[in-house]
This record gives C-alpha cells, sequence and structure tokens, in this order.
C-alpha cells in the first residue's frame, strides 16, 4: 500500500468486494475489523477472515465498532445517512471505498470511465483495443470484477482499466487515474446522492485529483460536463458527435478523426446508435491517448458486436438483422435502441407491469411495421399499437414464440429488435436470461 498511513480499518459491507478489501488490508499488516449485519460467524468468508486476523463482528450495527479505528472502508451501495456511517463522519473518520485502496495497491496507469450511462460498452472498448494493440490490460470495477483484487495482482506495464460508479467514486481520496474518461451526466441515484449538486461532484471526483500530465476525456455535447471540466487540472481532450473538436474525437462525413487525423470510416463501426458513438469516440480517445495503432482501433470497432444484452447485434439471417437488447427495462431505453435504426423494425416488446403507460414511445414507432407482444404488458403495448395503426401487431406468450412469429412476418432488409421497455421478472428471473432465451431462439430458427 503506497502512501498509506492507517494503522487500523472498519471494513463495512462485506460483500465482493469488503472481503477483498479486509484481506488486502490484512496482507498489508492493517489492524481490520469487519461488521455486516446479515453475514454470520459461521460464512466461510468470515471464517477465512477470522483466521487471516480480522476482528468479526456480525448480525449487528453498533456504533463502538467504530472504537480505535483510524479509516472506513465502506461499501460503495451503503448510504451516507447509515449510523455509523453518519458517526464515522462526526469523529472524523475518513471515509473510502475500494477503489481508493486499489488505486494504492499499485503504480500502474490507470485508465477511469464513468457517466450516468455507457460505462459498461466504453470500458469494454477501451480495454479491448488496449489488448488488441497488444497493450497488457486488465479490467475491473463496477464492471462486476473487484478492483483491490486486480490491482493487487497487475503485472509492470500492465494498465488497469476500471469502470466507476458514483458510489465508488463518493468514497475517494487520493485516487487518480492517468486517462478519465467522463461520459455524460442525467439526473440518476438521487435516492442515494439526494442533491443533483451531490451526484455532479460524485462524477467529477475522477478528475479532482489529477495533474496537469493526465488527461480528461469529456463529452463536449454536455451542458454540466462543459461547466464541470472548467475546473480540471489535467489535458482536455473532448469527443463529440456533434461538431467538429480541434484536439479530440469527432465525425466529420463518414470519417472518424482524432486531432484532426482519419482514425476509421464511420460506416464500417458495427455498434448502432449516436449513444453507442458516442461511447466509442471517447474509447477511441483513451485509446489514442494510450499510443495505440489505427489499425487496433479499426479491428475491435468492424468487429465488436456489443456488450451483451445491450443493443447487441445477434446475426444477419436471409436479410434480416437480429439485434437483443434485453437490457432495456424501461422506455427510455426502448427509445434509444428505436432511433438507432432507420430501417423497418419489428419490434418484441413487453414484461413486468410496473403501472406505467407507454405513450412516450409513440414518437419513436413510425418505423415500427409489426410489434410481436408478451408478458404483463402487453395489452398495454397493443392498444398504442393499434392507436398508430401498426399494421402488424401480434400477441405471443414468451420471447421464444415471439422470435418465430417476428420472423414469419418479416421481410428481407428488415431489423428484428428485442428491446423490451420493461423489467423481465413477470417471467424470466433476469434481463440477462430474456437475452439469453431470444439469441438461443434466434439461433434456432437457422
Ligand atoms: P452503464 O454501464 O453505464 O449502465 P451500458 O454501457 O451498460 O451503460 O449501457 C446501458 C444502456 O445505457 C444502453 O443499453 C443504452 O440504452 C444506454 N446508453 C449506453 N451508452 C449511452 C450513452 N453514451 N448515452 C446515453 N445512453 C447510453
Amino acid at each position: 500500500l503506497n502512501n498509506f498511513p492507517y494503522h487500523s480499518a472498519l471494513v463495512l459491507g462485506l460483500a465482493k468486494s469488503g472481503s477483498a478489501a479486509a484481506k488486502a488490508l490484512l496482507q498489508n499488516g492493517i489492524y481490520v475489523r469487519v461488521n455486516d449485519m446479515k453475514a454470520n460467524k459461521e460464512d466461510e468468508v468470515v471464517q477465512e477472515l477470522i483466521k487471516m486476523g480480522a476482528e468479526a463482528v456480525v448480525g449487528s450495527h453498533p456504533l463502538e465498532v467504530l472504537n480505535g479505528m483510524d479509516l472506513l472502508v465502506k461499501n460503495p451501495g451503503i448510504p451516507y445517512d447509515n449510523p455509523i456511517v453518519k458517526e464515522a463522519m462526526k469523529r472524523n473518520i475518513p471515509i473510502i471505498t475500494e477503489i481508493e485502496l486499489a488505486y494504492r495497491l499499485t503504480e500502474s496507469p490507470i485508465v477511469g470511465i464513468t457517466g450516468s450511462n455507457g460505462k459498461t460498452t466504453t470500458t469494454t472498448l477501451i480495454s479491448d483495443i488496449l489488448n488488441e494493440d497488444g497493450q497488457g490490460v486488465k479490467v475491473a470495477g463496477n464492471i462486476g470484477i473487484v478492483a483491490t483484487e486486480i490491482a493487487q495482482n497487475l503485472q509492470e506495464n500492465e494498465t488497469l482499466v476500471l469502470e466507476l460508479s458514483s458510489f465508488q467514486l463518493q468514497g475517494i481520496i487520493d485516487f487518480r487515474p492517468k486517462i478519465a474518461v467522463l461520459l455524460n451526466i442525467f439526473e440518476a441515484h438521487l435516492d442515494y446522492h439526494k442533491t443533483l449538486e451531490n451526484y455532479i461532484m460524485s462524477k467529477c471526483n475522477i478528475f479532482s485529483n489529477q495533474k496537469e500530465t493526465d488527461y480528461l476525456v469529456y463529452n463536449a455535447d454536455d451542458p454540466i460536463l462543459e461547466r464541470e471540466v472548467k475546473n480540471a487540472k489535467a489535458i482536455l481532450v473532448p469527443f463529440s458527435v456533434s461538431k467538429k473538436v480541434e484536439n479530440g474525437a469527432y465525425v466529420e462525413g463518414n470519417t472518424v478523426y482524432f486531432k484532426g487525423e482519419k482514425i476509421m470510416d464511420r460506416d464500417k463501426i458495427v455498434l448502432v446508435g449516436e449513444h453507442n458513438l458516442e461511447n466509442v469516440l471517447a474509447a477511441i480517445a483513451a485509446a489514442k491517448l494510450q499510443g495505440v495503432d489505427n489499425s487496433s482501433i479499426q479491428q475491435v470497432l468492424t468487429t465488436f458486436t456489443g456488450v451483451k444484452h445491450r443493443l447487441q447485434f445477434v446475426t444477419n439471417m436471409n436479410g434480416r438483422q437480429f439485434y437483443n437488447d434485453s437490457k432495456a427495462t424501461n422506455v427510455l431505453a426502448t427509445q434509444k435502441a428505436l432511433s438507432s435504426f432507420e430501417k423497418p423494425v419489428i419490434l418484441l416488446a413487453g414484461g413486468l407491469d410496473r403501472g406505467n403507460e407507454f405513450n412516450e414511445l409513440e414518437p419513436y414507432l413510425n418505423h415500427v411495421k409489426a410489434m410481436v407482444l408478451f408478458g404483463e404488458t402487453k395489452e398495454k403495448l397493443k392498444a398504442l399499437g393499434q392507436k398508430l395503426e401498426i399494421p402488424s401487431i401480434n400477441i405471443v406468450e414468451n420471447v421464444e414464440e415471439a422470435v418465430e412469429k417476428a420472423y414469419q412476418v418479416s421481410d428481407e432488409g428488415d431489423v428484428i429488435l428485442l428491446s423490451p421497455a420493461c423489467a423481465s421478472w413477470d417471467q424470466y428471473r433476469t434481463f440477462e436470461e430474456r437475452g439469453d432465451m431470444f439469441v438461443q431462439a434466434v439461433h434456432r430458427l437457422m
């Protein structure tokens, strides 16, 4: 642990990241107390941590767990109005998330990515491009891989690419990425952050410790970011889908540029949708700053079909293109998906009924020639389709049947899109399961 002045730490919350943080601290000779309401003394992780020398307080959250502690490492999901967290603030005990530990566990360069939307896609693109270029790279963070574990085991010359949530970023002190990528800020997670300002501040923590030699890649089309980056010390590297940004990544006609240099043709990029173009430009900027060859960027962008279940290109069969956007569990996401296509679309939608209406889809359905509907909301969606006089409206039992029906009513040149606008829990355990069912059914058609 570099620059680590603490002798003892309370680790609050023993989920995956908590136990990894506790282990890393123990291995570095720090006195560790762990506390978790739901855990049990007999749990395997708790037993393992005790064997390694930790003190475990489980099943309750007494304020005394803070006694004698220099530092609080909190699970990012635990809110700041938690009594122990509040007490730590009162006692002036620094509060960090595991991301700060990861930072102090490695000397390797870090590329950090945050934003309200597009994090996983951009993180994946950046690590794929660096990898394609032959640079050693490891990916971790909010993407579902514990950062501390990865940071501890990095080899020399390996770059750490980290997906970062606002929750994680709120708990940093010195964390300083060499390249920070800030995609966008929409109003989100206000239940946790309380105010928009607070949420913005957490996101902007990604560059708050950067120095004049670091880089901040940011979306120059986002008014909040345009304002906030004025406070950054790092070298600003903008990207934009709407205007030419001389010292960043942008598109003109069919050409994608970085700092005036042609990188590739836009129409060779497999990912669809303007939102994905933003992610692509951000990834190109970060990768170029890491010195990659254009051929590595081209290789990835002409083959990358999308992160699973996020407007992911599945296959082209007899002139029909199939897309899996099962992650679209609300109307907003389905709007994004629909506006990504100009060709006729056959929309597969429906799922859990949360009591909402679907009228906000209306302006996006012009090119939808058929709907195939399932789940609790099928009748509501059918009513919308009838109102708009969509020529073919079909009710089916589930996603598998929907695929067969969609194919029957399709023609060459159509897009067959699963973008349900609803959660999956009425019929499927997760949106992943629903997406997998879709993909399997598509492959059964072949
Ligand atoms: P995150 O990791 O931030 O949740 P993902 O890359 O997993 O983001 O994408 C999730 C969804 O967010 C996508 O299916 C799409 O609907 C939307 N999205 C992705 N990128 C962007 C973007 N740059 N701007 C707006 N929305 C986006």
